[in-house]
């Protein structure tokens, strides 16, 4: 398989700032922050996308909201609030085919999304 970069940011072979990390995930500050908190959280395991996902990824999908929630506690967007987004394929503009969940906050943020 071609080098995939999340996964060689979770491997720690590629620097990132990593925030959180547990025997299934990792969480990085993104490279190109679109809000004073922007986070991804993946899984150490290669999944490309959510189209991806199978039945036995249930389990790891749920774990990565739950790590939103201690992740929004460290980052003190617990009580004002955030945004959880998954982009999936070319017209939600998914970049890198490694599933993650973008965590967003620290302003008021526009809804809809562009
Ligand atoms: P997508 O558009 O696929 O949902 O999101 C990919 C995200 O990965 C983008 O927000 C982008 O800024 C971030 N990103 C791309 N390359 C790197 C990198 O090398 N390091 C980090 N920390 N983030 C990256
Ligand atoms: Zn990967």
């Amino acid at each position: 398989m071609e080098k995939c970069l999340f996964c060689e940011i979770a491997e720690k072979r590629i620097d990132s700032k990593i925030v959180y990390e547990d025997e299934k995930v990792v969480a990085f500050k993104d490279i190109y922050p679109q809000a004073p908190v922007h986070v991804l959280i993946i899984p150490k395991k290669h999944i490309s996308g959510v189209t991806s996902l199978e039945e036995g990824d249930r389990e790891l999908v749920g774990h990565m909201f739950i790590v939103s929630q201690q992740l929004a506690k460290d980052f003190s967007v617990y009580q004002c609030g955030f945004r959880l987004i998954v982009n999936s394929g070319p017209d939600a503009g998914q970049a890198v085919d490694h599933i993650h969940m973008h965590l967003l906050g620290g302003r008021t943020l526009q809804w809809p999304p562009g």
